[in-house]
């Protein structure tokens, strides 16, 4: 059996909470790791006995919902990689998914109204409840090269890519990574549970959480955009380990109250997904005398990160302007790959090593141009410039359009090609409008085929066109209206000059 499985078996019959979500004006909802595995056993056992030999991926459809962790570790028990899926998508995303994927059935946890075969929450309770199943055994759970999780991220074409991320490969990187987040003497371990689990950053705390037995306290959505409510529930939390995006702790940072004495619990603090400002590490330093702050790297095509640093006053003082994301973790080994307008010594980050994932479900072609092999090891490009300081690895910006917004990873033709999707819309170049190195708002550019009457009307309707397939948080702020895209010499967009648009 794989390690991190084990270690997860090993708390079957603890009576600590795996997760209790934690909702606004509603009472909380709790699991504990007894009856966690209860749930798992029961739905491992109906999944092996209705599904049979057929060991597709299965779609696990809902928000944070305790269940959620149920569904995970019965797909992995019964030999099925799981696609989690969080209800901010939408639908016709959703759609697109399911339709890639063709899974034998969809585990929900919240209302799903598409036509697939469905195993609801209820139904999956009554299962649970009847307790007719026998868990299967251990050799039918995914282990080696099959696939733990498929996470899909945006893609340049419109479409969404699934990374397949192998169980070894997450065996690999909670190998490595536990070790890291230790639990200090007295400590009672709970981990705060930010992004989605459709965000590959979730698995940073959900399987550390559940290897050492401790809590995941859950943050709904309805949670995360009102902060007094948030502040109430974070004060009762006990968290004692906090991983999220650098943007959401800003965001709690810009209350005086977000401070030792809210969270006495918390002894570190650890981001990725985005970069880490030197003055939000230094707002948690002088807050948090107790925690320790850390930076991390990796695309989720590397199994969520694979450098680690401490980041402290001493490299605070020494790299104001752009810290460290961190060494590279054993196992793993960054390349630095040419590249034609880089400044010395900089180069496309090329990761290599045992967590790098199999390549994008059902797209042996994309996978092809991003993934290979490196002296026999599997091998991802990652798209991002980076440069070493000593054995410090530092990023340095993209060589492509894929930006980060509140920690969300957006390939901006992902945008562009589903504006142009619209019968009106000729051309569209989206382009991210930056305060300091952070992203504030997207901008799209549009070629609009016919003469707008009411301007107001018609940035509604585009913006209501982009809302049927992405998600919130890649509609533009704003849209503007040229008669012709500028070009450069090349005869390219001249995205230069648009951006002296913005
Ligand atoms: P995702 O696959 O959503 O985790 O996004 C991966 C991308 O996020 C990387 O390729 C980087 O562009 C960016 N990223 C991740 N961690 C950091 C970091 N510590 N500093 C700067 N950028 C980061």
């Amino acid at each position: 059996m794989l390690k991190f499985m084990q270690a997860i078996e090993g708390h079957r019959n603890s009576q600590v909470l795996a997760c209790q979500l934690n909702r606004l004006n509603q009472d909380a909802q709790t699991l504990t790791y007894q009856d966690m595995w209860l749930a798992v056993d029961q739905l491992a056992g109906w999944l092996q006995e209705t599904l049979g030999q057929d060991r597709s991926p299965l779609v696990v459809y809902g928000h944070k919902h305790p269940y959620m962790l149920v569904y995970f570790l019965a797909c992995l028990k019964s030999g099925h990689a799981y696609c989690p899926i969080d209800l901010s998508m939408p639908l016709d995303r959703v759609a697109t998914i399911i339709e890639k994927l063709a899974p034998p059935l969809v585990l929900t946890t919240e209302d799903l109204p598409l036509d697939c075969r469905q195993v609801t929450l209820a139904q999956a309770q009554a299962l649970v409840q009847a307790g007719s199943y026998d868990a299967p055994a251990d050799d039918l759970a995914v282990k080696g090269f099959e696939t733990a999780y498929i996470i899909y991220t945006s893609g340049s074409t419109g479409q969404p890519k699934g990374v397949c991320v192998s169980a070894e490969n997450l065996d690999n990187f909670l190998t490595w990574y536990l070790p890291l987040i230790p639990a200090q003497p007295g400590e009672r371990p709970v981990f705060i549970g930010q992004p989605p689990y459709s965000f590959d950053l979730s698995v940073m705390s959900v399987y550390p959480a559940l290897c050492m037995g401790a809590t995941l306290y859950q943050l709904d959505k309805g949670l995360l955009s009102n902060y007094g409510a948030l502040f109430d529930c974070l004060k009762q939390s006990g968290i004692s380990t906090w991983v999220s995006t650098p943007s959401f702790v800003d965001t709690c940072l810009a209350d005086p109250q977000f401070n030792q004495e809210l969270l006495p619990q918390v002894r570190r603090f650890a981001f990725c997904g985005e970069k880490l400002q030197a003055r939000t590490a230094q707002a948690l330093l002088d807050r948090f005398p107790l925690a320790k702050v850390y930076n991390s790297y990796g695309p989720t095509e590397s199994t969520v990160m694979m450098t680690w640093v401490d980041i402290d006053q001493a490299l605070i003082d020494a790299y104001p302007d752009n810290l460290p994301v961190g060494r590279v973790r054993p196992g793993s080994q960054v390349k630095l790959l040419p590249l034609e307008e880089a400044e010395e010594g900089q180069g496309e980050i090329q990761i290599i090593g045992d967590t790098v994932a199999q390549g994008y479900y059902g797209q042996p072609e994309l996978t092809a141009q991003k993934f290979g092999q490196v002296g026999g090891q599997p091998a991802y490009k990652t798209g991002d410039v980076g440069y070493f300081e000593d054995d410090l690895l530092f990023c340095n910006g993209r060589i492509d359009f894929q930006i980060k917004w509140h920690g969300y990873r957006i390939e901006l033709e992902d945008i562009d090609a589903n504006l142009i999707k619209h019968p009106l819309v000729g051309q569209a170049i989206t382009l991210p409008k930056y305060e300091g190195d952070r992203v504030r708002s997207l901008v799209s550019f549009v070629v609009y085929d016919q003469v707008i009457q009411q301007r107001f009307q018609t940035v509604r309707e585009l913006k209501a066109h982009l809302k049927q397939t992405l998600p919130d948080y890649m509609i533009p702020k704003k849209i503007v209206f040229l008669d012709s895209l500028p070009l450069n010499q090349n005869g390219k967009v001249d995205r230069k000059a648009l951006g002296g648009l913005l």
